[in-house]
C-alpha cells in the first residue's frame, strides 16, 4: 500500500485543536464537508477552545452545517470544549495523560466513541494507539476473512501486537487503509485490478 499510495502525511490539520475538532466533525460525513466547516471556523477566528466553549449554539450550528448532524455536533463540541477547560484547563494538559487514562476520559465525553477517541489520541495527542474504522474492518474481512463484525478493541489489539509500536507507522497504516478503501476496496464492486493487496487477498481468489 505504501508503494502504491506513498506516505499519507495524516491527519490533515494545522494544530492539535483543529485535528481534535475535525475528528468529531467527520463522524458520519465525508472529509470534504468537514473541510468546509473547518474553513469557516478559521475564517471567523473561532478555531480555539476558548471560543468554541463560549460560542452561541445557533452560531456554531450555522458554521458547521456542511458537516451534517450539525445540531448534535455543535452541542457536542461546545460541551466537550467547556468540560476540557473546566477540568483540565487546556487541551495540552488533557493530552499529557497516558494513553489509557486519556482514552477513558475521551470515551466519557458524550458523543465520542472508540474510533473518534483513538483518532484524537493518535493524530492530535500523538500517542501510539491503532485506529480501526469501517475501511479497516472491510479490508481485513476481504483479505484475511476476519469476521467483519469483529469487536473494535480485539482488532485494534491485533494490530498493536503485530506491529512495532511506532507513532508514524500507526498513523500511516490507518491512512493507507482509508486510501485503499476509498480508491479500490469499495463497499460495492471493489476494484481488484490494480489493488496493491490483490496477490494476498482471499476475496480476490474466490
Ligand atoms: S483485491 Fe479487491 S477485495 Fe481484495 S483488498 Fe483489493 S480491492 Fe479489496
Amino acid at each position: 500500500m505504501l508503494k502504491k499510495f506513498g506516505f499519507q502525511y495524516w491527519w490533515p490539520g494545522e494544530s492539535k485543536f483543529e485535528i481534535f475538532v475535525s475528528a468529531i466533525l467527520t463522524q458520519q460525513t465525508s472529509w470534504k464537508n468537514v473541510e468546509k466547516s473547518i474553513k469557516l471556523l478559521k475564517d471567523n477566528n473561532l478555531l480555539k477552545i476558548e471560543a468554541l466553549s463560549s460560542i452561541k449554539l445557533n452560531k456554531l450550528e450555522n458554521i458547521i452545517k456542511s458537516s451534517g448532524y450539525y445540531r448534535q455536533k455543535a452541542k457536542k463540541i461546545k460541551n466537550i470544549c467547556r468540560s476540557i477547560l473546566k477540568n483540565y484547563k487546556s487541551l495540552d494538559n488533557l493530552f499529557n495523560r497516558d494513553i489509557q487514562t486519556l482514552r477513558e476520559i475521551l470515551l466519557n465525553f458524550n458523543g465520542i466513541g472508540r474510533e473518534t477517541a483513538d483518532s484524537i489520541i493518535l493524530y492530535a495527542a500523538e500517542k501510539p494507539i491503532f485506529v480501526i474504522d469501517a475501511y479497516t474492518k472491510r479490508i481485513m474481512y476481504r483479505v484475511y476473512n476476519i469476521d467483519e463484525n469483529i469487536d473494535y478493541d480485539l482488532l485494534r489489539q491485533y494490530f498493536e501486537k503485530e506491529l512495532d509500536t511506532n507513532l508514524n507507522l500507526y498513523k500511516d497504516i490507518h491512512a493507507q487503509f482509508v486510501a485503499l478503501g476509498k480508491n479500490y476496496c469499495k463497499k460495492n464492486n471493489p476494484i481488484c485490478d490494480g489493488c496493491p493487496l490483490k496477490n494476498y487477498c482471499l476475496y480476490k481468489k474466490l
